[in-house]
């Protein structure tokens, strides 16, 4: 199973951060989140970085990346270095549905 990114759906309200920490600690803060959610000047670009156990998944309008470890981001700016601490996406163990999934509202997020 592997998590999908659509961010063309996205419309940048943030609630996918905040589900996912909800399910690392039960608290409702983005910090610990294994998503983070970015945007560029352009208008309606959003994007979604997802920290994975030995990979970063790269989610843009113009489609996923996936970056190794060491890898040059390209356009990344020092905001983007944060998610390489956080926790790698367990795909909601335990869950019978991932909180990113099941929280944001424009079905952004979807399991194959
Ligand atoms: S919850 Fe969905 S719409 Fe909101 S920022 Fe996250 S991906 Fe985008
Ligand atoms: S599947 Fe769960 S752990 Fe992974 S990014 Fe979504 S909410 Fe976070």
């Amino acid at each position: 199973m592997e998590l999908k990114v659509d961010t063309l759906k996205c419309t940048g309200c943030k609630i996918c951060e905040f589900a996912c920490n909800y399910h690392y600690d039960g608290t409702s803060s983005p910090i610990g989140s294994s998503i983070m959610f970015y945007r560029e000047e352009k208008k309606n670009y959003y994007g979604a970085m997802v920290k994975r156990e030995k990979s970063l998944l790269l989610a843009r309008p113009e489609g996923p990346e996936v970056v190794k470890p060491g890898q040059q981001i390209e356009g990344a700016s020092a905001s983007s270095k944060p998610i390489l601490l956080r926790v790698a996406c367990d795909l909601c163990e335990g869950e019978d549905t991932p909180f990113c999934v099941k929280s944001c509202p424009q079905d952004v997020f979807s399991i194959e």
